[in-house]
């Protein structure tokens, strides 16, 4: 018992001093392998909903503001996440996403690239070699770090064009995001719209026509740019999120009948409320990106074949509940305007939910994702 803790404490030290520091070996390491004895019929499609920024207190402040209920609360598993990045305990959303989308550590600012800036093979590629059709529905620009993360290979998340060419050529059959500028007037004079429709691509914006009224062609790759820079706050009209999660399904559904789909939804602005320190920001962001939650889990309940995963790249702003506050009335308090280390929590709901209980590094996400998915075990086409 005695040694047992010794050597408990020993990898937990390990664990930990790991993950201030790039070099370290434990980045290579996948997390903690999935409990075995948990047997499950793997799921046909699998959704991945990240709220940025979305810690413990965003989730609280928006049940509180919500008469006390969240869609969340329909998930019967729930974990936690150790989210540092290995050059720093406070992770960044590009070292976030790719510990999710790629399942190795890297640093802060890398986009699908490990520490030595090597792309590391995505979920998205992996699950479209197996004929799987993919999505990503996000209320940034489609080239912020998060969704990136799921189709492109750069060194550093501010490489916007270069982001926007590798999602020209990636296997994204389905987005919906802000960003035109990154495809249209670049500094290399490419035209990626028009390159993008060559290659099969019904592509269209918010300036031509409404989210709601867009005829989707199930028959074609789609994308919709919901503005020409980042979308404006859902408290400045912006509203798109739940219906596009619920036409993504659809088109996902349609088109991945037999094989299943891959769809990442990316509640993006919970973290610029976090940054701004605004606590009505942080909840009406939360609660939009909770009724997309809701739509994923109408979908899962009524398949029965869908797993669907909730969880944040890490908490912004260090933001708390504090005394005087009361149903329907916060009193938030801040401790910083950056990011921060805390544990995030994660939330599952499907076949292969229970693989989400338990404390283990965001890169298990992604090993559970192929787990689950049974990627391992498939026959490419
Ligand atoms: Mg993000
Ligand atoms: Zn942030």
């Amino acid at each position: 018992m005695y040694m047992k803790r010794i050597l408990l404490f020993l990898v937990v030290t390990g664990l930990f001093s790991a993950c201030g520091q790039r070099q370290l070996v434990e980045t290579e390491l996948p997390g903690p392998v999935p409990d075995d004895s948990i047997s499950f019929t793997p799921p046909q499609n699998l959704i991945l909903l990240i709220g940025d920024g979305m810690g413990i207190a965003q989730i609280t402040a928006g049940m509180y503001m919500n008469g006390n209920k969240l869609n969340l609360e329909r998930c019967r598993y729930t974990g936690l996440h150790i989210p540092c990045s290995t050059d720093n305990l406070v992770t960044d959303s590009a070292a976030g996403a790719t510990a999710f989308a790629c399942g190795i550590k890297t640093y802060n600012g890398a986009i699908g690239v490990d520490p030595s800036q090597k792309p590391v093979p995505n979920i998205v590629e992996q699950v479209s070699a197996m004929g799987m059709p993919t999505g990503l529905v996000v209320t940034s620009t489609i080239t912020h770090a998060t969704p990136a993360a799921f189709y492109a290979h750069q060194p550093h998340r501010d490489m916007y064009e270069a982001i926007a060419a590798d999602l020209a050529k990636s296997d994204i059959d389905f987005f919906v995001g802000g960003g035109t500028v990154d495809f249209v007037g670049r500094q290399d004079g490419r035209d990626l719209i028009g390159e993008m429709r060559n290659n099969g691509f019904f592509l269209t914006d918010s300036a031509t026509v409404s989210f709601d009224k867009v005829e989707i062609p199930f028959d074609k790759k789609f994308g919709y740019f919901s503005s020409p820079n980042s979308p404006v706050k859902v408290s400045e009209g912006r509203n798109y999120l739940p219906l596009a999660t619920k036409k993504a399904i659809q088109y996902l559904k349609h088109n991945g009948d037999k094989k299943g789909f891959f769809l990442m939804v990316e509640g993006s602005q919970i973290d610029w409320g976090g940054h701004a320190n605004d606590s009505d920001y942080i909840v009406s962001e939360m609660l939009d990106f909770d009724k997309a939650v809701g739509a994923a889990l109408d979908f899962a309940e009524k398949d029965g074949n869908t797993l669907v995963i909730i969880t944040a790249d890490h908490e912004t702003g260090g933001y708390s509940i504090l005394a005087g506050s009361r149903m329907g009335k916060i009193r938030p308090g801040f401790t910083t305007d950056s990011h921060t280390a805390s544990l995030v929590p994660v939330f599952a709901y499907g076949p292969g939910q229970e693989l989400f209980a338990g404390v283990y590094e965001n890169t298990a996400i992604y090993h559970k994702m192929v787990r689950v998915l049974n990627l391992n075990n498939k026959v490419q086409p």
